[in-house]
């Protein structure tokens, strides 16, 4: 019979977790101190080395990254970013294992202004990381979220890639190892912070820009793209070709469903994998796809990797406030229950593929205006998106809204306008009483935007109250494509079929 108070449970106990199982499942000698999942226990010492070997991996594995190459750090000062900032200087220092062999810069954006963060607040962050990134030694620049404001459009037209093919990797690697290996990876160092020169009325604006759209889910979508443009004008300008970005495996996952959820289903392998070509010359990585979160808060409490904490649009709200929040706490969720929902989920990123990736889609301008993906939207009579389409049409015509919004084109034909009348300036070949002059943007209306988007920013931009708010340079970018889509039809018949 079961006795409760008799003694030797405790001996059971001891005999049921023999010191085998406390030790790591590398070396077989030390005591484990992390934990990744049941069954994974390591010691500092393989911890590291594993934690240092899957980054080098996953690098070499997708050779992506050429040997010599100028790459771009995207560090926003979290967990994961900062711990992608330490693999790089581990890889790069001169007694790493199988050494990196690209030249690291990085790069901050300082988004508090669409925060509404005080200047001394974005302030007291910008030094924090700046300590952080004079101790690593690379050149870096902390750019504010304002300038995405004085963009030029050229930003969100596609790049003849530059992209050498993975055969010219090993002519890389030879030339570059024949090459002085020490004067290559020392790095220009060119600091540059552009914070001091933010200015009231451009936060102001950026501001009005952000709280045009109506729900919050439409506010984080548009501040990933302002973000991304923001980081491939300073990549391209700064003669980078390849950007480094901190996603983890658990945000990754969570992305993907993301994605779904906002109709980007077309997108979905180019937002999570682990290289993305969507804007030609300048490709992004994500290296620390392989990473859970716990893994790098692990690695970074256990080897005092520095992180700095900058809010978000996410930061103390509800959990249902947005589509992404919500969806990245179902994953979290999930996860302490379901150890293995996170690899299940982004596991399966890796097998998507879009149709739509052939030469058919390769026109430099046939790309959605904000996320610069191939434009999904222009589908078959009977797809449920053209009878939305149609629908919607319909109830204009109805309310009689459709009078008024007349496209351009139709507007221009009524006008008969007379070459005469046409702006001198360069690139522009609008009537001067359409538009006044090439130095003023005509703001095109809704409907002549949407037109130029895929599905899911499509929504984004139905959201928003006004599109004049948008920047500049896409509203830029809007015109000129609508320009030569209009030349492209009146000069239709003459061209050959492709
Ligand atoms: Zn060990
Ligand atoms: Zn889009």
């Amino acid at each position: 019979m079961c006795q409760v108070t008799e003694t030797y449970h405790d001996d059971m106990k001891q005999d049921e977790l023999p010191s085998e199982s406390k030790k790591c499942v590398k070396c077989k000698e030390v005591i484990a101190v992390v934990a990744i999942k049941a069954g994974d226990k390591y010691c500092r010492g393989c911890f590291e080395l594993c934690f240092h070997h899957k980054f080098r991996a996953t690098l070499g594995k997708n050779r992506v990254i050429f040997p010599g190459e100028k790459v771009l750090l995207a560090v926003s000062g979290g967990p994961s970013s900062s711990s992608m900032l330490r693999q790089v200087q581990e890889g790069l220092s001169p007694n790493a294992h199988k050494k990196l062999r690209f030249m690291p810069g990085i790069i901050y954006i300082d988004e508090g202004g669409a925060l509404d963060q005080s200047l001394h607040e974005r302030q007291q962050t910008v030094t924090k990381l700046e300590d952080i990134f004079k101790a690593s030694g690379f050149p870096y620049y902390i750019v504010p979220l304002e300038q995405v404001l004085d963009l030029p459009s050229s930003v969100i037209t596609m790049s003849p890639s530059s992209q050498q093919k993975a055969s010219s990797y090993k002519a890389s690697l030879d030339d570059f190892i024949r090459k002085d290996t020490c004067s290559q990876l020392t790095p220009e160092q060119k600091n540059y912070t552009s914070f001091h020169l933010v200015q009231e009325l451009q936060t102001q604006q950026l501001r009005q820009l952000i709280n045009c759209f109506k729900t919050l889910t439409a506010k984080e979508d548009i501040l990933s793209n302002l973000r991304q443009h923001l980081l491939v004008h300073t990549a391209r300008c700064e003669g980078y070709n390849k950007l480094m970005l901190g996603d983890n495996c658990t945000r990754l996952a969570a992305k993907l469903l993301v994605s779904v959820s906002l109709g980007r289903g077309a997108q979905v392998s180019q937002d999570t994998n682990i290289s993305d070509s969507r804007y030609g010359d300048i490709i992004s990585v994500r290296p620390m796809r392989d990473y859970s979160a716990k893994e790098i808060a692990f690695y970074n409490h256990i080897f005092n990797v520095p992180s700095v904490f900058s809010p978000n649009l996410n930061t103390k709200i509800k959990e249902k406030a947005s589509i992404q929040h919500l969806t990245e706490t179902f994953i979290n969720k999930l996860q302490v229950d379901f150890p293995c929902t996170v690899s299940t989920v982004y596991r399966t990123s890796e097998k998507l593929q879009t149709t739509c990736m052939s030469s058919s889609c390769t026109n430099t301008r046939d790309r959605c205006l904000l996320c610069m993906c191939s434009l999904d939207s222009s589908q078959e009579n009977a797809s449920a998106l053209k009878a939305t389409q149609i629908s919607k049409c319909l109830s204009q015509t109805q309310t009689g809204v459709a009078n008024s919004a007349l496209s351009p084109i139709q507007n221009t034909e009524s006008k008969g306008t007379t070459t005469e009348n046409f702006c001198k300036g360069e690139h522009c070949e609008t009537s001067v009483e359409e538009r006044g002059c090439c130095s003023v943007i005509r703001v095109p209306n809704s409907t002549d935007v949407t037109s130029l988007l895929c599905y899911s920013c499509q929504l984004t931009i139905k959201d928003m109250s006004s599109v004049d708010c948008l920047p500049q340079y896409i509203l830029l970018e809007a015109e000129i494509r609508q320009r030569r889509s209009r030349m492209r039809d009146e000069i239709t018949d003459f061209l050959l079929d492709d």
